[in-house]
């Protein structure tokens, strides 16, 4: 079910390949957490986000994502020291997956990174958007408040993953240790803090570092 599909950071040095990619086995959704915008502003890659901050973020199963090249380049980033891991390709800083840790199997890759010149045809539409209060300006119609279909949705997706065997081999953790696999770095919180001006629901800078 779904077809391969191939994902590379902007100048091509990280790639990776999405196996079984449909509509069916994705869970796609545009976020516009303070999070996920803070994290595009760090990078300096405010160009992947929609022009009210949201990402739109596929959700797919660690063991169905692989990387073929740029291995070396692969690194993390904590926004807190619980926060998701944010790996990302350092060469021009891509994101290429915001995951936890093994125990709860998802990979979140922006849209933007696949290969695709037509992405609802491999993922299908994104089926919706959360966390809309942060969003820039006026929220999203239906971005707000629980959204008790989309949560269900993703928790029944994951925890197919987790029941399917489709964990490992994760692209991100080591399978004998859950050690993460490349260097990882915990935002200060000063800098975290420092972040929050340029994100919604109302920021008070333009634009990022
Ligand atoms: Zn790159
Ligand atoms: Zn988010």
């Amino acid at each position: 079910m779904g077809g391969q599909i191939e994902m590379r950071c902007r100048c091509g040095q990280v790639r990776g390949t999405v196996t079984k990619a449909s509509p069916r086995t994705v869970n796609r959704v545009v976020c516009y957490c303070d999070d996920c915008q803070a994290f595009a502003h760090q990078l300096g890659r405010t160009d992947l986000l929609n022009d009210k901050g949201g990402s739109d973020i596929v959700q797919i199963a660690p063991a169905t994502l692989g990387f073929t090249q740029g291995k070396d380049r692969i690194v993390g980033l904590r926004l807190t020291p619980k926060g998701l891991y944010r790996w990302h390709a350092s060469c021009c800083n891509t994101p290429v997956g915001n995951t936890l840790g093994p125990a709860i199997p998802f990979v979140g890759i922006p849209v933007q990174v696949f290969d695709a010149a037509r992405p609802d045809d491999v993922f299908g539409a994104p089926i919706g958007a959360i966390l809309g209060k942060y969003a820039v300006g006026e929220p999203p119609a239906g971005s707000t408040g629980l959204n008790l279909s989309l949560l269900f949705r993703a928790i029944a997706r994951v925890m197919g993953w987790r029941l399917g065997g489709k964990t490992w081999p994760h692209p991100f953790f080591a399978r004998d240790t859950r050690v993460p696999l490349y260097p990882l770095t915990v935002l200060s919180h000063d800098r975290r803090e420092a972040l929050r001006r340029f994100c919604g629901p109302h920021p008070t800078a333009r634009a990022g570092p």
